[in-house]
């Protein structure tokens, strides 16, 4: 039999499970080589060289020295790790730091944030052009403003390879000031509002934008969202402008990560009924009796996208019905302070990061709050259906697309898999919790939820399928 011919392909990012994460581009960015494999694809993955990756990965080898790298030396390594074929740029001017991969000692981004990560998109256009012998890849896939400069440099290098830009989050943009234009290497011709000028400054998220071949976003109601005016963040224009090649394609998650029946961090389970020892175990972990209301967790950043603030004040309806919260997340101090001061016998609160817990969170849980403000496609109510731990969403991007509100209707025709709560308010959230206490005093209703809410399809094969077909289409 003929062997089939594989798609080359870079995917080039800022962060990757198991490597290195801060949020749900890692997991993504970790998860699709793995499925574009069963497509017909192969994925390289090209990653800076913080300390914590050169560390995990073993048997590194140099294919190239860059003399000239943002104003320091660096190397290209290539290695594996578990599934991922890597591509390593080894700069230590430019990532060989402690504290965070964006953020220095005080909580603030590394002032030349800009030019680490365009040193990756120079390095992933020139990888297009050639860098490493014996290997090239057709499609170059970008993620988020890390790589946003990647498809702009491409174009200027005349590449053959066509390029996807994915956004993740449109929050985080990439500027620039203008100042900066010829260090990155941009022409003065494309420095204007049709190329990578964004109100007087550059934007690496927007070259992206302008010009990659195709653009994603990771659900279809996020990228609905994106070309209004309310959730676009200024980016709303250029996304109407290219909607044609402008899909949202929704994230899946790695089952042989989170999985009840596979998880070595919980009690495994196949069904609703094999929870209850997780929840049992983790009430004692955290030294919560057992109430008459729901469990529910909290795992997240804390943020104002995250709408934590409106739970802080919808709290009190959960906890009038003798339900529980546990809350494992971290960021801003304002909310983390604000969670910390929560002084009931009802509510524990872990402020850090820390995944083991967080699996055993969501297997112990009744119920998983998402209380976002937005939420480009958001992973943690995946985990919640999964798991049986019913997800209590706003209806807003991939929470919209993904859960399925306990409505009469939707209830009788065995579709319901959690709740969803609109608008995004602490009234709607209250309203919400009331009703997840109203459903958690009927168990069978309850469990039919539980079951209907872990058959969903939350795996990465759709997903990757048309992923696949895009990549396809693009070569056509
Ligand atoms: P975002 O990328 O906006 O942070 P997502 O829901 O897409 O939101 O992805 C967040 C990921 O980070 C999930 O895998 C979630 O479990 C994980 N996560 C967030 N905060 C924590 C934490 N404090 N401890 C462990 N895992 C966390």
């Amino acid at each position: 039999m003929a062997s089939r011919s594989l798609i080359n392909t870079l995917s080039v990012t800022s962060e990757c499970v198991p490597l290195i994460k801060t949020g749900g581009l890692a997991d993504v960015a970790g998860a699709l080589p793995k499925v574009l494999k069963k497509n017909d694809i192969a994925v390289r993955t090209l990653l800076p060289g913080y300390p914590a990756v050169l560390k995990a990965v073993q048997s590194l080898s140099t294919l190239k020295v860059i003399d000239d790298c943002f104003g320091g030396s660096a190397q290209l390594l290539a290695g594996t790790h578990q599934d991922l074929d890597l591509l390593i740029l080894d700069a230590p001017h430019l990532y060989n730091r402690d504290h965070g991969i964006y953020i220095d000692h005080k909580g603030e981004d590394w002032s030349d944030n800009i030019e680490r990560f365009a040193a990756l998109s120079r390095v992933a256009a020139d990888i297009a052009n050639g860098l490493v012998d014996d290997w090239q890849p057709e499609i170059v896939h970008c993620h988020d403003w890390q790589a946003g400069l990647a498809p702009y440099y491409m174009k200027v290098n005349n590449a053959k390879a066509r390029s996807i830009m994915t956004i993740h989050n449109i929050a985080f943009q990439g500027i620039a000031p203008a100042r900066k234009r010829r260090a990155l290497g941009i022409l003065p011709k494309d420095f204007n509002p049709e190329g990578v000028e964004y109100f007087g400054n550059i934007s690496t998220l927007k070259a992206g934008l302008i010009y990659a071949d195709k653009l994603t976003t990771v659900s279809p109601t996020y990228a609905q969202e994106l070309m209004t005016h309310e959730f676009g963040m200024g980016m709303e224009g250029v996304l109407q402008y290219r909607k044609n090649d402008f899909t949202g394609i929704l994230n899946g998650i790695d089952e042989s990560v989170w999985s009840p029946e596979v998880d070595p961090e919980i009690i495994n389970y196949k069904s609703p009924r094999g929870k209850n020892l997780n929840k049992i175990t983790l009430q004692k972990e955290f030294n919560l009796s057992q109430a008459k209301g729901p469990l529910c967790v909290v795992v997240s950043r804390l943020s104002e996208q995250k709408g934590l603030d409106i739970l802080l004040e919808a709290l009190p309806t959960l906890l009038s019905r003798d339900g529980q919260l546990i809350l494992l997340g971290s960021g801003d101090s304002w909310l983390e302070n604000e969670f910390r001061n929560i002084s009931h016998s009802n509510v524990s609160v872990f402020i850090g990061y820390d995944e083991k817990l967080s699996h055993r969170m969501i297997a112990g849980a009744d119920a998983i709050l998402v209380p976002s403000r937005f939420e480009p496609c958001g992973l943690t109510q995946l985990y919640g259906l999964r798991y049986g731990t019913l997800p209590v969403v706003s209806s807003t991007g991939g929470l919209a697309d993904t859960v399925v509100s306990a409505s009469p209707a939707a209830i009788a025709s065995q579709v319901a898999t959690g709740i969803q709560f609109n608008p995004i308010t602490p009234l709607a959230l209250s309203q919400a919790l009331t009703k997840l206490c109203d459903l958690y005093e009927q168990p069978k209703l309850w469990s039919k939820l539980q079951r209907n809410a872990m058959k969903q399809s939350v795996g990465w094969k759709d997903s990757g399928h048309s992923y696949a077909r895009l990549y396809k289409e693009l070569l056509i």
